[in-house]
């Protein structure tokens, strides 16, 4: 094994700094964007970047449009005695008038497009209420293949109800910079109880927004000179509940000890390595999305990676989404050829976490993901309240941040590109569907 490499897996085996740095990020508590908290981790991280002695720190800031929830309640007249809905918005909700509404529930089950087909026109007016689904599964449909078909039926709400069961909600983000209708993430419990009561359903949420600042962060350490780019990068905003610790302080401890690990070799790579923390992720990729378009044309075929961290625990099994990129896949299956964690490597597009703004650009992008088509691992408690440390095991964040170490070393050493920097034709082609979608054939 290359002794750099070898020196990073002894640290991360050996040490507890990648601990230890995971459960700091996670008592900063969960990062909402326009929080006090995301404010925190910004800090926080760019405090620990300097400390590391990476010698270009510094704080890419952007506008976006901030949005606050003051209030979000349901209520049903036919619950039993004492139950206590507990509903979460879903990010960009819009408001009811005040003193809230009342709107008939229409069951549309999963949320097909079939079942929105054989609705047809009962959608109109009524809360629309579907099944939320694993996120990282190649055959679940994404929240927004569910609500934006609301949306243009005329649902004047959406609910969107968890699929596990713990009577805690699920959340997630509608469309940026705003949803035109009220959008609420249930329990399974109390998506259950709806359902089979029926009728009419009282909404009240109340929300805020406002023009809005955040800061990207971003790191750079040198390699010899005359080399492409490395792009390292984990989100480091959450949901506004629990912890946000798989989604998404694992990959930001993974992220940071790298840089942290790597940072005493300055000048010794072909190609120059850069850390990013973006935020407003979990806001429709608002943080790198503005990074990304910031661009020019030239800079472009100047990237050779994006290597985006995100959920990297929560299961031992990692998979390498190659995006569309077969050339990409190919390098990344022979970086991984003396990987012993339970690494597989996957040409389908998942466009739902940071990546998906280089894929957009045609920069190779590798996505590292915990928990692919593993419907029951504890990756799926992430976009609620539970998802907390406990659902991240010591040994998975250690074998996840030894793979991120293997790939990420291999591409900071090639001379040559990994793959081919594709058109925006080409790009375009692989943007389609959120999720998890096979490639287009050509
Ligand atoms: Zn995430």
């Amino acid at each position: 094994m290359d002794s750099v490499l070898g020196g990073i897996i002894g640290q991360l085996h050996g040490g507890s700094g990648l601990w230890r740095t995971f459960l700091e990020i996670c008592d900063l508590g969960p990062r909402f964007s326009g929080t006090p908290s995301e404010a925190a981790a910004a800090d926080y991280l760019e405090r620990h970047l300097r400390e590391a002695g990476l010698p270009h720190v510094r704080r890419w800031e952007f506008g976006y449009t901030g949005w606050r929830c003051a209030r979000c309640g349901l209520s049903h007249p036919g619950a039993p005695p004492g139950w206590a809905f507990r509903a979460m918005p879903l990010v960009y909700s819009a408001a009811t008038p005040p003193g809230g509404m009342e709107l008939e529930v229409a069951d549309l089950g999963r949320g097909t497009a079939e079942d929105f087909r054989r609705a047809g026109d009962s959608v109109r007016g009524r809360a629309v209420i579907v099944d939320a689904e694993y996120s990282f599964s190649v055959n679940s449909l994404h929240r927004r293949r569910k609500f934006l078909p609301a949306v243009e039926r005329g649902a004047a709400a959406f609910l969107l109800a968890n699929s596990r069961p713990g009577r805690f909600p699920v959340t997630g983000s509608t469309t940026p910079p705003g949803s035109p209708i009220p959008a609420i993430g249930l329990s399974r419990e109390d998506g259950t109880l709806l359902r089979r009561l029926g009728g009419r359903v009282r909404l009240d949420v109340q929300v805020e927004t406002a023009p809005a600042r955040a800061a990207n962060l971003i790191a750079s350490l040198p390699g010899r000179g005359g080399g492409r780019k490395i792009i390292l990068c984990a989100h480091y905003d959450g949901h506004n509940c629990g912890e946000s610790a798989l989604d998404n302080a694992t990959g930001c401890a993974v992220a940071l000890e790298l840089a942290r690990a790597l940072s005493a070799h300055r000048g010794i790579f072909a190609n120059d390595l850069e850390v990013h923390f973006y935020t407003a992720e979990e806001w429709g990729l608002q943080g790198s999305r503005a990074y990304v378009n910031a661009l020019s044309e030239e800079e472009i075929p100047g990237i050779a990676l994006n290597l985006n961290l995100d959920v990297v625990a929560g299961s031992s099994k990692f998979t390498f989404l190659c995006n569309g990129f077969p050339d990409l896949a190919d390098w990344v299956r022979g970086a991984l050829a003396d990987e012993p964690s339970h690494c597989e490597v996957s040409e389908w597009v998942a466009n739902n976490s940071d990546h998906a703004n280089y894929v957009a650009r045609g920069v190779p992008a590798v996505r590292i993901l915990a928990g692919l088509d593993e419907n029951g691992s504890d990756c799926g408690f992430h976009l609620s309240p539970a998802d907390t440390s406990d659902k991240v095991g010591r040994m998975d964040l250690t074998a996840g941040a030894g793979a991120a170490a293997r790939v990420l070393l291999k591409a900071l050493q090639s001379e040559k590109p990994l793959a081919r920097t594709r058109t925006r034709e080409e790009a375009g082609r692989l943007m389609l569907h959120y999720g998890f979608t096979p490639p287009p054939a050509d």
